[in-house]
């Protein structure tokens, strides 16, 4: 990815070397504000994706008022609300100082996803709220709970924050085999995926209908939520390719790790065999197949899960 010398973002919270800092969230649980309404253009508009999910999870949800998910979801109380992208490993890494040239190509495609993202949302009359994303390493104290870094990058939408790892690219690379920029900033576009998710309402949703849910149930929920980010990751893909920013075989790193950090695939590596019910975040065929889906056409239209077979 060409990225030196682009826009940096200024939401970056370097925290790396404190140890779980104080990091209270702003605003509190609950305290959504969905940016619902604007005119509706041609073609299925994010408000016509959101009314899908409402609907969806209306029928299912017999006693939930949907418009609870107008006036704001909020935190799963207990639950902590975040959506992990679990690295399955036990150990976190020694927490290795992470070179500068890391957190400014951290804050490089965070940029460009606000970029793409507030255009996105333009064109449909809505407004994008940029994120903030936390550099951490050891624990770090969030909205949703404390978290080491074994638990992976995630997205907490108590505090609208993403939080990253510094060791976790290493990791993703040596251990997951997954190499190169683009992996990095897909893993990034991901968990930004998560934010704009939380944004249209679906993730307040999902983590208020899980509760009510069996395992199974909320497991294969999550998989739809996951390859959602996965699609919504390639959607930015598409966009940050039309600036003329991606080298040759960027797309293929992203697919690979994809790939590789795909729920069947992690769990052969980590214990030899795989239990399909326990999947949450998607095979490694459904995760390349929604990511190039939304690279491909760079719509949001073709990254709904929920109603699509996965
Ligand atoms: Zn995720």
């Amino acid at each position: 990815m060409l990225w030196k010398g682009r826009r940096q973002s200024d939401n970056v919270e370097d925290q790396r070397g404190q140890g779980g800092g104080l990091n209270l969230p702003r605003g509190g649980p609950g305290r959504l504000r969905i940016p619902i309404g604007g005119r509706s253009g041609g073609g299925m508009s994010l408000s016509t994706i959101i009314i899908l999910v409402v609907l969806y999870f209306g029928l299912k949800a017999i006693g939930i008022d949907p418009l609870q998910i107008l006036a704001g979801g909020g935190l799963v109380p207990g639950g902590g609300g975040q959506i992990t992208d679990n690295s399955g490993e036990q150990g976190g890494g020694t927490g290795a100082p992470a070179s500068d040239e890391m957190k400014q190509f951290v804050s490089t495609v965070l940029a460009e996803t606000e970029d793409t993202w507030t255009g996105i949302f333009q064109a449909e009359g809505l407004t994008y709220e940029d994120p903030k994303l936390v550099l951490f390493s050891g624990q770090i104290r969030s909205a949703c709970g404390f978290a080491s870094s074994a638990a992976g990058p995630f997205y907490c939408p108590g505090d609208r924050k993403v939080y990253l790892d510094t060791t976790f690219f290493q990791q993703l690379d040596q251990q997951f085999g997954a190499s190169g920029d683009f992996a990095q900033a897909y893993v990034i576009a991901h968990e930004v995926g998560h934010h704009v998710q939380n944004l249209t309402g679906i993730l307040p949703k999902f983590n208020q209908m899980r509760q009510q849910m069996g395992e199974a149930e909320a497991n294969h929920m999550s998989v739809q939520v996951e390859l959602q980010a996965d699609c919504f990751a390639g959607v930015w893909a598409h966009f940050t390719g039309q600036k003329g920013i991606l080298e040759q075989g960027d797309m293929d790193e992203a697919l690979n790790a994809a790939q590789q950090i795909g729920d069947d695939t992690m769990q052969k590596k980590m214990q030899g065999y795989v239990v399909p019910e326990s999947f949450n975040h998607g095979t490694s065929q459904q995760r390349q197949t929604w990511l190039a889906r939304g690279y491909k056409s760079g719509k949001l239209s073709d990254c709904d899960p929920f109603n699509t077979p996965i």
